[in-house]
């Protein structure tokens, strides 16, 4: 099989002969192009290798050495070599590969011409000797038999005419001469035929055959060239050879080698220096030096009156801290044991080792390092809040003792003309808890059955014989004006004025059981009802059947009380003109959820009044009951459109009810997050101004709320907003309230730095409050600092970070929101200057 045999065909197989030899002319001038562009190639990334080694030398570290940095420059060593290699190869493949394709194209072309023009010549040949030859000769045939055939005819017509001599002769003489010369022709034809014949045998069986295998041959010598060739150009571009595998080979060698336990071993031992000594940070005692409180010798958290509202702010901090930092430690938990199974099934698809396979560990070692901070803060705050928790609950319902002998001191009560624009600024350094008898930093503590003074305990408790348990039904004591139902202790304080001033009440530590509180002794004392087997009721002598019966029977006959006590009655206090039955309200469906309890519709029996009824969980502890009640306390007080109404008190029996007007489109925060998106700019600020205005009568009667913030805020009709949930307020004689901790978390992105920081709360604390209900109003409800953890709101607030204009609230509102936000309490504006501010903004066009 080849050429000759196959590629006869003067059409078709030369043409496509012909193509074949110009495209394969052009594929070793491609070839020849292509190895030009790889020489210039190597040579530039041969170059480029070196820079790296030129780059790395130049910035090489000399003066410390780890195995990694000693594999490093083997790295760098072993790159140059590649570079060297690579240039050599370019070099070679330059100087001779590049010359080999240029002669190789040279000969292609020769090959070329040879077997066009031999193919040409043997073509024409044949054309020559089967074509033209036989058509001449047979033509010449055909003319000499036609000139033989008229030659003879004449002759005979001579012959047979008669004709003799001459004419005879010369016919005859032409008859002959035509027939020699056909006969000659005939030959002639013959012998052009055969050689035809001949010479197309030749051509088909020896020329054409032989030329087309010369030049098949031709063209595979070429063919092996270009192998030959091609071989060399890749092993010149070979970067898997030899030389470079071994190169390759030494560093992976030598990075194999590196074990990440010994990557310090040599630096450790170069630098290695005992840890540093602990610091001493016991108690030091030189802080006496100056002046030595006994009080404080023990070394422990002091609770007393000084210190009682900061130990218990301080301890809610902690606790709100320590929740804080407990889920923190839970989600990091979670996080970490679910990327302890991806790495388990990283490990179980081989991917040890892998990138993936690291970066997760490294994620798993920052979670355990993030853990173990938690852990090391949980433990700090645990320990923290133990020290003042254990404090606290060894107290427990006690009074906290006195933190100074006041015999001998007394706190002067805060000087004429100190109020400025309605607020008294701070001068106290001591903080008055609102527990003290009302004495302003002074005055004995009250005593009572639940926390009486020694005498009066051993009087009232240790009386065998009599239980405490009353089986007394209430209805008919409910009746006595004297009766004032379940009013928590310490409001009892300030019922009682003169001395002698009685009442009864319902303990809200044990309800069921009574108690009488009395003033006596310039303090109030308080006697627990005891109730014999009989149900009978007494303290120290006669038993009556009835409550009712023991106390007018005491009073009357003004005995005292118990001997040792002397305490005498002299003067019921009358229940308040707030007082409801419970009987006085229908209690409809659930309309909240608050602090205390569920918060109800209700409605008055006698009127219809529709109204609200905050009820009072029996199940909460004695000292948050307690606090249930001051709401109340504090509403009995304000009138003001913008201020939620108080109707009345059912406090009569448990539960207790606190029934306030009913505000119908529920609290503000839900409000703006439902409506918000439907009311207009100045709606927003007419809004604003109502809560300007409630707050600023507030600010007038020295009374700080401590919890202003939209979900303490209510709207009624016409979208007017009243302040509601006073349940952590305060009215304060010195415009200073120290929160009481323990029930309510504090609401930390609401409350000012002064209130976080030293439980200070002031009605410049509720004007950054306002800062803030301003910045919810204005986002239609959305959390204040978005995306940020309480923790992180109070670190940016404390470094001067504010929170930026809600999306189209009005620049002149936001440099409200940001005079509310300084962070000294007395560069703040007073309300009653927000309320003018925002008067004036609500008479303008947004
Ligand atoms: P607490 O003072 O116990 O925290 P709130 O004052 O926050 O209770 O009341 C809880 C919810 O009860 C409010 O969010 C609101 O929906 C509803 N609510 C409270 N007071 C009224 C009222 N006077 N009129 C209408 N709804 C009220």
């Amino acid at each position: 099989m080849g050429f000759g045999h196959h590629l006869q065909s003067g059409g078709d197989a030369h043409q496509a002969l012909l193509h074949l030899m110009d495209q394969e002319l052009k594929l070793l001038e491609t070839i020849q192009r292509c190895i030009h562009i790889r020489i210039k190639s190597d040579r530039e990334y041969a170059m480029a290798l070196s820079g790296i080694t030129t780059f790395a030398n130049k910035h090489k570290i000399l003066d410390i050495e780890t195995p990694t940095l000693n594999a490093w420059n083997t790295v760098i060593e072993e790159t140059e070599t590649v570079s060297r290699y690579i240039k050599q190869n370019a070099e070679e493949l330059s100087s001779v590969t590049l010359e080999r394709i240029t002669a190789l194209i040279r000969d292609k072309k020769q090959t070329q011409q040879i077997y066009k023009t031999g193919r040409e010549r043997i073509d024409q040949d044949f054309k020559q000797v089967v074509d033209q030859e036989v058509n001449k000769q047979k033509s010449k045939y055909k003319e000499a038999g036609r000139e033989t055939s008229q030659a003879k005819r004449k002759f005979e017509e001579s012959v047979s005419k008669g004709k003799t001599g001459r004419d005879l002769d010369s016919a005859k003489d032409r008859y002959v001469k035509k027939t020699r010369k056909l006969h000659a022709t005939h030959n002639d034809y013959l012998l052009a035929t055969k050689s035809a014949i001949l010479h197309q045998n030749g051509y088909r069986e020896t020329l054409l055959p032989r030329l087309l295998d010369s030049h098949q041959q031709n063209q595979e010598e070429i063919a092996d060239q270009l192998k030959d060739l091609l071989s060399d150009y890749q092993k010149k571009t070979n970067l898997s050879r030899k030389e470079f595998q071994s190169s390759h080979r030494k560093v992976e060698e030598t990075l194999a080698a590196l074990q990440s336990k010994e990557e310090y071993n040599s630096f450790i031992q170069q630098h290695k220096h005992e840890p540093p000594p602990y610091v001493n940070i016991d108690f030091d005692k030189s802080v006496w030096e100056e002046y030595k409180d006994p009080m404080l010798e023990k070394q422990e958290v002091v609770l007393n009156n000084l210190t009682f509202e900061t130990v218990q702010h301080s301890s809610t901090m902690f606790e709100t801290s320590l929740r804080d930092c407990k889920a923190q430690l839970d989600e990091k938990l979670k996080q970490l044991n679910d990327k302890e199974t991806e790495i388990a099934e990283l490990q179980k698809l081989g991917t040890e080792g892998k990138p993936e396979c690291g970066v997760k560990t490294r994620e798993q070692r920052e979670l355990s390092q993030a853990i173990n901070e938690l852990k090391c803060t949980e433990m700090k705050l645990t320990a923290q809040e133990e020290m003042l928790q254990s404090k606290i609950s060894e107290l427990g319902d006690k009074e906290p003792p006195a933190g100074i002998d006041i015999a001998d001191v007394s706190v002067p009560p805060p000087a004429a003309g100190e109020k400025t624009g309605g607020i008294k600024k701070i001068k106290s350094i001591f903080y008055t808890g609102w527990k003290m008898g009302g004495g302003g930093g002074g005055g004995r503590q009250s005593v009572s059955s639940e926390d009486p003074d020694p005498n009066d305990l051993q009087e009232e408790t240790n009386d065998d014989g009599y239980h405490d348990v009353n089986m007394f039904p209430a209805k008919s004591l409910t009746d006595e004006e004297w009766y004032h139902g379940a009013i928590p202790r310490t409001e009892t304080s300030q019922l009682l004025k003169e001395e002698g001033d009685f009442l009864v009440r319902e303990s809200s530590q044990k309800p069921g059981e009574y108690v009488l509180s009395v003033k006596w002794g310039g303090i109030p004392k308080h006697f627990i009802i005891q109730s014999n087997a009989e149900g009978q009721f007494r303290f120290e002598g006669q038993a009556f059947p009835t409550i009712n019966q023991l106390i007018t029977h005491q009073w009357q006959s003004r005995q005292p009380v118990t001997k040792k006590s002397g305490t005498i009655l002299a003067n019921p206090v009358q229940k308040d003109k707030w007082e409801l039955s419970h009987d006085d309200v229908i209690i409809g469906e659930k309309l909240g959820r608050g602090n205390f309890g569920d918060v109800m519709r209700g409605v008055l029996k006698d009127d219809k009044t529709p109204v609200a009824v905050k009820t009072c969980r029996e199940t909460l502890p004695k000292q948050v009951k307690d606090k249930f009640l001051m709401e109340a306390r504090i509403l009995k007080q304000y009138d003001h459109p913008n201020i939620v109404r108080l109707i009345g008190v059912c406090s009569q029996r448990h539960p207790v009810y606190i029934v306030m007007e009913l505000v119908p489109n529920g609290d503000f925060l839900t409000f703006l997050r439902n409506q918000g998106g439907t009311l207009t700019t100045n709606q927003l600020v007419q809004m604003s101004l109502d809560a300007a205005s409630g707050m600023a009568y507030l600010e007038a009667k020295n009374c700080i709320h401590r919890d202003l913030a939209a979900r303490n805020c209510l709207v009624g009709n016409n979208n007017a907003v009243k302040i509601s949930d006073f349940g952590m307020s305060r009215e304060e004689e010195d415009g200073v309230y120290n929160v009481s901790g323990g029930m309510k978390q504090i609401p930390i992105k609401w409350t000012a730095p002064e209130a976080m920081n030293y439980g200070r709360y002031t009605t410049e604390s509720d004007v950054w409050s306002y800062g803030v209900l301003l910045w919810e109003v204005f986002s239609l409800g959305s959390t204040p600092y978005p995306g940020m953890t309480n923790q992180a709101a109070r670190e940016k607030i404390e470094h001067g970070y504010r929170m930026s204009a809600p999306e189209n609230c009005p620049q002149e509102v936001y440099e409200v929101m940001l005079s509310c936000w300084k962070y000294q309490c007395s560069e703040r504006p007073l309300f009653s200057d927000i309320e003018t501010i925002l008067q004036r903004l609500s008479k303008l066009k947004f």
